[in-house]
């Protein structure tokens, strides 16, 4: 079958990747001139599935109230007077109950869980490089109620057979040797061993490199302007360069899916959520991260990717905005220094933003519209890099008609009907 798939961030690839394995002739259309340089470029390298979880959790409409104070605050909220953000932030809040949050908690799990095992497959298979590590992370807390509030998560991990560690202040050192200056600031932590970390740039231009060699085709460059449609079925692509015709198609557009998706009727919840990063040169080893740290109280992300330090978060609800605002840089700096002070030359360190492919519960978007020769695989928001060996495998098997190895029914769109 001819599949084109619309993106070329780490989800479009992945998508083309096991698509190619399916025995599919594939075409990928990307506006950039080159593989993840939007949302997948620069984040926080975290390949997570222990740590998935949905930010609409029990206590975060209070929690948000108080960080709309805070210097370093966590969640920016700049909203605007369109309908798209208030429709988004009601059905986020909506989301915020402990029964919700166990459900989407769940589903993201056991999508990243087999994601990571995809990944490891992939990599036996195919010996791809990306500054991986494969370590754990750990999360670690400042006051002991944010330790005691973990009870919930680890009941999720339990039950879905996620292996955890709760840890004191000297087994956070232990595991994470460069924590031993700012011991005094976290009474424990949550070590999640089969966790990994990895630059996901590096990764999705190196599996695009791979699937080139399984033939399928990148068209770099194309903006693809709209889809066309009739009798149920697409059509065809309409880019800046002429029209792209397939026999399957696959929506990876990240949080521009909606935008082209309306005017098929079809309304996709997905909000850009703006995220930063910064990338700072390790100059003292010893006190650089291994792996990663998750700083709960700023909820921010600290990763050792190679001989750089990245340092990711914040979630600002500001619809496609790309300023880069010396505060929030000043708060990612704040984290990384407060926690591994020294190892890293902030004088060197680049800035980032990126939008992340948002929906209100926190679990991606996989399979099935009511065309039925088009395919959705998005909505990663958070965890899009964790999540994206298995969205991409399970989305060729649904393309393929093949039995998925797991339930694909708690990612369709129609949970949103
Ligand atoms: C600060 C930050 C930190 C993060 N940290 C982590 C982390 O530690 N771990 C993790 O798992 N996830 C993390 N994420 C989330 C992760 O980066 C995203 O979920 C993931 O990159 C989304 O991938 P995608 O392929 O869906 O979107 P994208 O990478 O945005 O890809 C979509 C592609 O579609 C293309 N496109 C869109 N419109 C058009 C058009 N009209 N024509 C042609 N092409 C088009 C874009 O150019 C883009 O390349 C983080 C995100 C941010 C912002």
């Amino acid at each position: 079958m001819k599949v084109v798939i619309l993106g070329a961030g780490v989800i479009g690839v992945t998508s083309a990747y096991y698509l190619a394995k399916a025995g599919h002739e594939v075409t990928v259309l990307e506006r950039q001139p080159g593989p993840a340089l939007e949302t997948s470029f620069a984040n926080a390298g975290e390949v997570s599935p222990g740590y998935s979880s949905p930010w609409a959790a029990p206590g975060i409409p209070q929690k948000a109230l108080k960080w709309l104070f805070m210097k370093h605050a966590p969640l920016i909220l700049q909203p605007r007077a369109d309908l798209a953000t208030w429709r988004w932030m009601l059905a986020m809040l909506a989301n915020c109950t402990a029964a919700r949050y166990a459900v989407n908690k769940g589903r993201m799990v056991r999508i990243a869980e087999y994601s990571r095992d995809c990944l490891i497959a992939l990599r036996a298979e195919t010996g791809i490089a990306y500054d991986e590590r494969m370590q754990g992370t750990l999360e670690v807390f400042r006051t002991q109620r944010q330790l005691d509030n973990i009870g919930k998560d680890i009941e999720v991990l339990k039950k879905d057979g996620v292996p955890f560690e709760v840890l004191d202040r000297a087994g956070c050192v232990a595991a994470e040797p460069g924590l031993a200056g700012s011991a005094q600031k976290i009474v424990g932590g949550l070590r999640l061993p089969g966790d990994e970390t990895g630059d996901c740039f590096l990764f999705t231009q190196a599996l695009s490199k791979l699937a080139e060699g399984l033939g399928v085709t990148f068209r770099y460059g194309v903006d693809i302007r709209r889809i066309t449609h009739s009798a149920g079925r697409v059509l065809a692509v309409e880019t800046a360069t002429g029209e792209v015709r397939g026999d399957a198609y696959v929506a990876a557009l990240g949080s521009y899916a909606p935008a082209l998706l309306a005017p098929l009727g079809l309304r996709l919840p997905i909000y850009p959520v703006k995220g930063y990063s910064i990338t700072v040169p390790i100059v003292d080893e010893a006190r650089a991260p291994v792996s990663t740290v998750m700083d709960e109280a700023h909820k921010v992300a600290i990763t050792r990717l190679g001989d750089r330090i990245r340092v990711g978060g914040m979630a600002e609800i500001a619809g496609f905005n790309f300023d880069l605002p010396p505060a929030r840089r000043a708060t990612l700096e704040h984290s990384v220094e407060d926690l591994f002070g020294g190892a890293g030359d902030q004088s060197r360190a680049t800035f980032w933003t990126g939008l992340r492919p948002m929906t209100p519960d926190g679990t991606p978007i996989i399979g099935a519209t009511r065309y039925p020769n088009l395919f959705l695989n998005g909505g990663h928001g958070t965890l899009g890099w964790t999540m994206s060996c298995g969205s991409g495998r399970l989305l060729a098997d649904l393309v393929s008609g093949a039995k998925p190895d797991i339930d694909s029914a708690e990612f369709a769109l129609s949970r949103y009907a």
